[in-house]
C-alpha cells in the first residue's frame, strides 16, 4: 500500500508531484556495513519493483478539504454625500486578502501619525469589485455543497451603510434596487444551473423560498405580510420556525420577484431616518427537498442580511425601545460569532441557543457538510473608521479559530 497520507490522483489535475520518500542508505550502512552498494541490498528484487510502481503513480499530500469557513472583506466606494464633505478614504485593499485601516492619530505634541493596521482574510475587494466578483469568491463555491446535501450559510455583516443590502439584495440605482444583481439572485441562479446539470441529474428534488426578517428576537415572514411567527424547539433539539411560507420556485426569476416582494415588506412604513430594517436581520433560504411524500429535507442555503453593527458603540441613547433593541442585536451577533467559531472546532456544544439568529440557523452550524461564509462590509469614510475597526476586529475573531483548537476568549 502507499505510504501514509498520500493518494494516488489520475494524470489530468497538474497535482503537485511529490517524490517518494528516500529510503534511508544510512540504515542499510548500519545494518548491513559489509554489503555496500545497490546490487549487494537484500530484496534488491522488491526494492526494484516497488520503485517501479511507485514511478507509474503521481503522489501528492491529501489536501485540505476546502475551507469550511471562509472570512471576507468588501469596501464601498465614497458616496457622493461623503465627497461633497471632503471625507478621506482610510482604507486600503493592498491585495491577495490584505486589507489596512489608516487610523488617523496625534500626538501629545500634536504632531499627526498614522496608525496603519493590517488585516488579513480569504479574500478583500475593492471599491471597484462588483457585485458579481464579490459573489464569486463567496456564496458561489457553497451552492455546490448544498447539493450534496450540506448546509450552507452566507452573512453579510457591517454597520448601517456599509453595503449589507447592496451585496445581498442588489445594487440601487436612487431608490430603486436591481433584485437580479445581489448574492441572494446569482445563489438563486446557480442553483437552478445546478439543478438542470447533468451531475445532478439522478437527484430527484424541488427548490423552495422562504424569506424572513427577525426584529427584536422575533420572526416575521415577509412572505406573508410579515405574519409575526414562533420559533419552537422540540425534544430533538430540531428547530421549527411554526408556519413559515415556503414557496415553490422553478427558476431564478421566480426568487428574484420573491425578493422583491420580500425587500418591500422588510422596509415598509419605515422613514430612513429611524429605518428598523438596519435594526434586524432578513434571511433568504433556498431550500432543496426530495420529491417523496414528505419533502424531506436534503439541503439548505442561508443568505443573511445582518443588522447594523454600530449598536454596540451606541450608548447615547434614553430611550428603552432603543437599549433593548441594540441589547438584542449585540446579543445575536455575539452568538453568531460563538456559533461558527464553535463550528470552526468541530466542537459538540454549539451555543444556538444564546439568540433567535443563531437558533433558526442552528442546523447551519452542525454536521460535516456545513460551510460558511462571512463577508464583512466596510465604509471607507474617516468618520466610520471606529466602527470599520470594530467590524474588521470581530470577523478577525470570527476566521482565526479556523482548524486551531485555542480559545481566546
Ligand atoms: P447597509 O445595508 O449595510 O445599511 P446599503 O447596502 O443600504 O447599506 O448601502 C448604503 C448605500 O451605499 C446605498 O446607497 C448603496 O447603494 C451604496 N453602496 C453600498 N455598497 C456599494 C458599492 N459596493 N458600490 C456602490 N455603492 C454602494
Ligand atoms: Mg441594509
Amino acid at each position: 500500500s502507499l505510504p501514509f497520507n498520500y493518494e494516488s490522483v489520475k494524470k489530468n489535475g497538474e497535482p503537485e508531484v511529490m517524490p517518494p520518500p528516500p529510503i534511508p542508505k544510512v540504515m542499510f550502512l548500519y545494518f548491513f556495513p559489509f554489503q555496500l552498494g545497490e546490487v549487494s541490498r537484500p530484496n534488491q528484487k522488491f526494492y526494484e519493483m516497488i520503485q517501479e510502481f511507485r514511478e507509474t503513480l503521481e503522489v501528492r499530500p491529501v489536501l485540505n478539504e476546502p475551507h469550511r469557513i471562509s472570512v471576507c472583506v468588501r469596501k464601498r466606494p465614497l458616496n457622493k454625500q461623503e465627497l461633497i464633505k471632503k471625507e478621506i478614504d482610510v482604507v486600503t485593499v493592498s491585495g491577495k486578502g490584505e486589507l489596512m485601516v489608516h487610523e488617523p492619530k496625534q500626538k501629545v505634541d500634536l504632531t499627526k501619525y498614522l496608525d496603519n493596521q493590517v488585516f488579513h482574510f480569504d479574500y478583500s475587494f475593492d471599491e471597484s469589485s462588483t457585485n458579481e466578483l464579490v459573489y464569486k469568491f463567496t456564496a458561489k463555491p457553497l451552492v455546490q455543497s448544498v447539493f450534496e446535501g450540506g448546509m450552507a450559510t452566507c452573512f453579510a455583516y457591517g454597520q448601517t451603510g456599509s453595503g449589507k443590502t447592496h451585496t445581498m439584495g442588489g445594487d440601487f440605482n436612487g431608490k430603486q434596487q436591481n433584485n437580479a444583481r445581489g448574492i441572494y439572485a446569482l445563489a438563486a441562479q446557480d442553483v437552478f444551473a445546478s439543478l438542470n446539470h447533468s451531475r445532478y441529474s439522478n437527484l430527484d428534488v424541488s427548490v423552495y423560498v422562504s424569506f424572513f426578517e427577525i426584529y427584536n428576537g422575533k420572526v416575521y415572514d415577509l412572505l406573508n405580510k410579515k405574519a409575526k411567527l414562533r420559533v419552537l424547539e422540540d425534544d430533538k433539539q430540531q428547530v421549527q420556525v411554526v408556519g413559515l411560507e415556503e414557496s415553490h420556485v422553478t427558476k431564478a426569476e421566480e426568487v428574484i420577484k420573491i425578493i422583491q416582494i420580500g425587500s418591500a415588506y422588510r422596509t415598509s412604513g419605515q422613514t430612513s431616518a429611524n429605518a428598523k430594517s438596519s435594526r434586524s436581520h432578513a434571511v433568504l433560504q433556498i431550500i432543496l427537498r426530495r420529491n417523496d411524500w414528505v419533502t424531506t429535507l436534503y439541503g439548505k442555503f442561508s443568505l443573511v442580511d445582518l443588522a447594523g453593527n454600530e449598536r454596540g458603540t451606541d450608548v447615547s441613547s434614553n430611550d428603552r425601545n432603543t437599549l433593548v433593541e441594540t441589547a438584542e442585536i449585540n446579543r445575536s451577533l455575539l452568538a453568531l460569532k460563538e456559533c461558527i467559531r464553535s463550528m470552526g472546532m468541530n466542537s459538540d456544544h454549539i451555543p444556538f441557543r444564546m439568540s433567535t439568529l443563531t437558533k433558526v440557523l442552528r442546523d447551519s452550524f452542525i454536521g460535516e457538510k456545513s460551510r460558511t461564509c462571512m463577508i464583512a462590509l466596510v465604509a471607507p469614510g474617516m468618520t466610520s473608521c471606529a466602527y470599520t475597526m470594530n467590524t474588521l476586529r470581530y470577523a478577525d475573531r470570527v476566521k482565526e479559530l479556523k482548524g486551531d483548537s485555542k480559545a481566546r476568549g
